[in-house]
């Protein structure tokens, strides 16, 4: 267990690790932030810094001396670069769990391989392969790269009688794989946290609203059978337990309504806090980031209550946070910007929570 004083590396310096550099200085613990981009959020709050790119070698071997563990905000740590770290100093999640959500090819195998259910998929690597993949999934499908995709990047749905080949050139070649289209009532997220020693806590499941493949609002807790939140977290401990998992993980699902069943279809794992648990900052006596801070260093896990009946996280993407003075001036919005110099359309500026009691 690391004393107060101890310093966290975290790798990249986006809002996630700006808000857990934030978090762990209410307990004493410093933030070393590694990050290749100058004007990143988190170097505003940070104890130290390193501006350096992910493959320099000798940055990393100085930065992982300067701190007692290493932890990521962000999941395409390249493989290379979570090894030199692992060489010097713990690195928590382990890299096992990256390689594991990297690829969406190898996470669907992961998951399946515990009898979890995803959607039915196969793996594309060209135009041929996916012809083959089409007739045995149908049309009404999603073309994913297998890397490196988010917000809805790199994926495009198929649509009938859409050539094939254009199809998987607009990806630009590169791996992918091929999704049945998941018949989803409401998409829902576990955020949750495993101890050192393997202690497992989770936050209400929460539900997620998109608007253009971005997260734009997220509920909690999400209005589901209690049978449902139950086995959600349940999937989510599995999943945790059986990549020997330390920190915040974030698990996405689909909920599909079968009458009066609902099932969950497991549909991407984040290595990391999550924006579905920014709600937490204000909506739970132990943040998402607190509890990854906890975590990493060792620490028993805080309580993962929720305040509050209902709790309510919007997103400001682009120009919403132009209403930050009418948001600063309400009574009950809890107001969290990042810091960013340029707005710019679908980037994510801020967020508000709001904790409604009755
Ligand atoms: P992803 O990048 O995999 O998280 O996908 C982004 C969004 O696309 C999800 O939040 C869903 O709204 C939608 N989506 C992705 N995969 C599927 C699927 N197999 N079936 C239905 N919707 C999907």
């Amino acid at each position: 267990m690391l004393a107060p004083g101890a310093t966290i590396g975290i790798l990249g310096g986006g809002q996630l690790a700006r808000m857990l550099a934030l978090a762990g200085a209410r307990l004493g613990l410093k933030a070393h932030v590694f990050s290749p981009v100058a004007d990143d959020p988190a170097f505003d709050v940070c104890a130290a810094r390193t501006q350096a790119d992910f493959d320099d070698e000798a940055a990393l071997a100085e930065f992982a001396e300067a701190v007692d563990v290493v932890t990521y905000e962000f999941e395409n740590v390249p493989a290379r670069t979570a090894h030199v770290l692992e060489a010097h100093r713990p690195v928590r999640p382990n890299p096992r769990a990256l390689a594991l959500t990297q690829d969406r090819l190898i996470e669907k195998q992961f998951v399946q391989s515990l009898g979890i259910a995803t959607a039915d998929f196969a793996a594309v690597d060209n135009a041929g392969a996916l012809a083959r993949a089409v007739a045995q999934l149908g049309r009404n499908s999603i073309l994913k790269t297998r890397r490196l995709g988010y917000d809805g990047k790199g994926q495009t749905q198929l649509r009938d009688g859409g050539d094939l080949a254009v199809a998987f050139r607009t990806l630009g070649g590169a791996p992918c794989i091929l999704e049945s289209v998941v018949p989803f009532e409401k998409e829902v997220s576990v955020v949750a946290a495993r101890g050192l020693h393997g202690e497992f806590r989770a936050y209400d499941v929460s539900e997620n609203l998109h608007e253009q493949h971005i997260l734009a609002k997220t509920i909690a807790p999400a209005e589901i059978a209690d049978e449902t939140a139950t086995q959600a977290i349940d999937i989510a401990r599995r999943l945790a337990e059986a990549a020997d998992y330390v920190g915040v993980i974030a698990v996405e699902m689909f909920v599909v309504r079968d009458g009066d069943r609902e099932t969950l279809i497991v549909n991407e794992i984040a290595p990391r806090v999550h924006n579905s648990g920014h709600w937490t900052l204000d909506g739970a006596l132990t943040s998402q980031f607190e509890q990854h801070m906890r975590a990493v260093a060792g620490w028993p896990l805080g309580a993962a209550r929720r305040h509050g009946r209902r709790v309510e996280m919007r997103n400001l993407i682009g120009d919403d946070v132009d209403a930050w003075p009418e948001l600063a001036r309400e009574d009950g919005a809890c107001l969290h910007l990042y810091g960013k110099k340029e707005t710019r359309a679908g980037r994510k500026m801020g967020h508000v929570t709001r904790v409604f009691s009755d």
